[in-house]
This record gives C-alpha cells, sequence and structure tokens, in this order.
C-alpha cells in the first residue's frame, strides 16, 4: 500500500489573516487545501490563522504581501509555490474602504488607496494566477466583491462600490477569457458581515447596527461568506463560472 500523500489543492488567499478571509483559509483546510495566506500590517493575527488551518489538518504559509504592489504579489506567488507546490486556488480577498463619508469629503489618498488595492491589487494577482495556471489547464479564482458594488452605497463610500463594481467587470471579463483554458474565474458579493472592517472605517458597530435594513435582520458571520467561497472553489462548482454570488441577506 502506497504511503504517499495525496496532492492537495494549493489555495492563495490575500488578506487571509482576519475576517471574511481568516475565516476562508480555516474552512478550505477542512475541505482538504493548503493555503498561503497573506497580510500587511499584523503578523500576530496571520499566525493565529495559520496555526488553526494548520490545526485543521492542511499546510500553510503566512508572507507579508501588499497586494497593491506587483513585487509582493510576485513574492507572495513564488513562496507559496515554494513551499507549497503549484497554485491551484485564488481567493482575492483583501480590501479597503477608507473611512465613511461623502464622496466630496474624501481624501485623494483614500480613494487611490482603496483603487490600489481593490482593482490593482485584485488584477495583479488574476493576472499572476492566469499565468501560472494556464499551462496547467486547471485552477479557480474566486474574488471577494460586495453587495456595495450594485447598492452604490450613498453616503458612505461611492469609490469602495464602484472598486467592488471593477471586481465584478473583471471576474465577468476573465470567466470568458480564461474559460477556454480550463480556469474557473466567479466572484462573492457579501453584504455586511461582522468583522473589523467597520471599525477600521470609524463605526465599530456598523454591522449591529445595519440589521434592521437587512431582510434576514442580521449581519453575516464570517464563516457564511467563506462557505460560499469554497463552494465556488470546489468541484461542486465545475460548470460554475463568470458568476456573482450574492450573500447578503437578502439585502
Ligand atoms: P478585515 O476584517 O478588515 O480584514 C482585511 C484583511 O485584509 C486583513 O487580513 C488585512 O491584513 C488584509 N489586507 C488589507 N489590506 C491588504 C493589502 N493591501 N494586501 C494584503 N492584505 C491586506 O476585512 P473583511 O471584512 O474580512 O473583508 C474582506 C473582504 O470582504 C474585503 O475585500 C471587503 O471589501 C469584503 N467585504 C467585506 C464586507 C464586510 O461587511 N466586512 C462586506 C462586503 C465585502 P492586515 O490586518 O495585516 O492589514
Amino acid at each position: 500500500m502506497s504511503t504517499t500523500r495525496p496532492v492537495s489543492p494549493v489555495t492563495l488567499v490575500t488578506g487571509g489573516s482576519r475576517g471574511i478571509g481568516a475565516a476562508t483559509c480555516v474552512r478550505l483546510a477542512g475541505a482538504g487545501h493548503d493555503v498561503a495566506l497573506s497580510y500587511v500590517r499584523d503578523a500576530e493575527a496571520a499566525e493565529r490563522t495559520a496555526e488553526a488551518v494548520r490545526a485543521a489538518g492542511a499546510r500553510c504559509v503566512t508572507v507579508r504581501a501588499d497586494t497593491a504592489e506587483e513585487a509582493d504579489v510576485d513574492r507572495l506567488f513564488d513562496v507559496a509555490a515554494e513551499r507549497l507546490g503549484p497554485v491551484t486556488g485564488l481567493v482575492n480577498n483583501a480590501g479597503v474602504s477608507g473611512p465613511l463619508g461623502r464622496l466630496a469629503d474624501a481624501d485623494t489618498d483614500v480613494l487611490r488607496r482603496v483603487l490600489d488595492v481593490n482593482v490593482l491589487g485584485a488584477l495583479l494577482c488574476c493576472r499572476r494566477a492566469a499565468q501560472v495556471m494556464t499551462p496547467r489547464g486547471t485552477g479557480a479564482i474566486v474574488n471577494v466583491s460586495s453587495a456595495a458594488a450594485t447598492l452604490g452605497s450613498p453616503g458612505d463610500y461611492v469609490h469602495y462600490a464602484a472598486s467592488k463594481a471593477a471586481l465584478d467587470a473583471l471576474t465577468v471579463g476573465l470567466a470568458k477569457e480564461l474559460g477556454p483554458d480550463g480556469i474557473r474565474v466567479n466572484a462573492v458579493a457579501p453584504g455586511i458581515t461582522d468583522t473589523d472592517m467597520h471599525a477600521a472605517m470609524g463605526a465599530p458597530d456598523r454591522a449591529a447596527q445595519a440589521a434592521p435594513g437587512i431582510p434576514l435582520r442580521r449581519p453575516g458571520a464570517p464563516d457564511e461568506i467563506a462557505a460560499a467561497i469554497a463552494w465556488l472553489l470546489s468541484p461542486d462548482a465545475s460548470y460554475t463560472t463568470g458568476t456573482v454570488l450574492r450573500v447578503a441577506g437578502g439585502r
């Protein structure tokens, strides 16, 4: 009887240290993926998530890598491949919004950073994923969009909503471009989800306060978003590509 370890999918999750990204890493580990996760500031959170992934029986590598920086993205993919093997999946989860407010009051630096991380970062990661997956004729990408892309988020962050609408367009176009190469590209559009992101916007209670306006009357939990991401990466979604799966409690 062979004792060779079965080959696991290797999935790279950007912004995997906290929130939806961390829940995704742990769920993917439970589904048999080895995981490379990136983060920017919080190395301790990254290591905590890595420990949870390893406790679920998967291999995990953490890489400090800003998705808005081309050299960081290249290093992230290189380290993942060296430590875990060829990358078979990508979750473009890293995202920022800046403070809540009207566009008229937004700083140019905030607008630039939101577009750099949410759009350029996703493009850089998708480009590298396309380069490594195409020769293998297989792979799956999930972009983490937002319900904001269609709601528009007036008064909160129309710039963020616009960046997520760009991700939806990227998803549809890249799915058509890479379908013939055997690569699936989808997006998950979460509604308000209970993570630290709202504190970073200056409104730590925002998720709970939004509950009355959500048909299911509560914010989402990170693992409920992770479930959709994991499904889109799984063989069960083998005929699903170019779709934006809304996970927003009915909003
Ligand atoms: P979060 O709790 O703020 O976590 C963000 C994660 O991304 C952290 O791991 C952070 O790492 C990392 N990160 C931030 N900028 C990065 C960059 N430039 N490069 C690499 N990693 C970076 O956010 P979340 O709520 O889980 O959101 C995850 C995704 O879901 C985002 O794309 C967000 O737009 C989307 N989303 C969230 C909600 C919601 O209500 N929470 C709703 C819809 C969509 P460090 O801590 O090290 O910086």
